[in-house]
């Protein structure tokens, strides 16, 4: 099945930039000029290595590398390097990956942020969807006109006869 994953940069220097997957790959992303996407040095509030992401079209895990402001999903802290003069408040175990659903909101830092954006196939009509939201029977994205036609398909099958006769 044809899938890409998208992150679009939504906040920060990287605003409105795209970056597209198609395959199963690891993408880092930092200040440090080794990581897959590089942040320009005047996101200071990001880390030379912040988070990592693991691809697998359609599926997409986060995890923080212990930065120094933190990885945020959809506004909740998933993880940050400790502080080590005790005042920490919020007890991170051990980093920890976390499932991204389309239109998750990463946050790195608090002035850069990525939202992820999914693009696959209908399973009918192969017209590209984005945030696919309908699925037919075989779990298979379908589009908006599939749906209204898998629906009738599904629920009214005499109506239809009657309508194509
Ligand atoms: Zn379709």
């Amino acid at each position: 099945m044809f899938c890409k994953v998208i992150l679009k940069f939504t906040k920060g220097s990287l605003k409105n930039q795209e970056y597209a997957y198609y395959q199963q790959t690891c993408v880092t992303v930092g200040r440090q000029d080794d990581c897959t996407i590089v942040i320009p040095e005047t996101d200071t509030s990001v880390s030379r290595n912040h988070c990592r992401l693991t691809i697998d079209p359609p599926e997409v895990t986060v995890r923080d590398l212990e930065s120094t402001n933190g990885t945020f999903l959809n506004g909740k802290l998933i993880g940050r390097r400790q502080k080590t003069d005790g005042t920490e408040e919020i007890d991170i175990q051990t980093p920890t990956d976390f499932a991204m659903k389309p239109g998750d909101r990463l946050g790195l830092g608090k002035n850069c942020e990525i939202e992820l954006i999914l693009v696959v196939q209908c399973a009918e009509c192969f017209s590209d969807i984005c945030q696919p939201e309908h699925y037919n029977e075989k779990e298979e994205p379908i589009c908006d006109d599939c749906f209204q036609d898998f629906f009738f398909a599904s629920y009214l099958p005499n109506e239809i006869s009657k309508l194509k006769t």
